[in-house]
């Protein structure tokens, strides 16, 4: 479990105004913190979230990175 205080301070790293939220069970098989626009799944393990986009887990039907609403915004600002 992420402390709540820390959850509040997480912000998806592909555009850090969108906040996360913690998914005890989660489509990446562990625990993951899901951004609340794009819906990438980063896993944490250990208690530890992986906040790296190349390792997170692309919500169903989303071919790439590219396609998620946070990378798009990210590269037209
Ligand atoms: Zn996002």
């Amino acid at each position: 479990m992420i402390p709540e205080d820390l959850l509040q301070l997480l912000r998806c790293p592909l555009d850090t105004s969108i906040p996360l939220e913690y998914q005890a069970e989660s489509a990446a098989k562990l625990p993951a913190l899901r951004c609340t626009r794009c819906s990438l799944l980063y896993p944490v393990r250990d208690e530890i979230p992986c906040m790296l986009p190349e390792e997170a887990v692309l919500p169903p039907g989303c071919p790439d990175i590219d396609h998620l609403p946070c990378q798009k915004s990210r590269k037209h600002s």
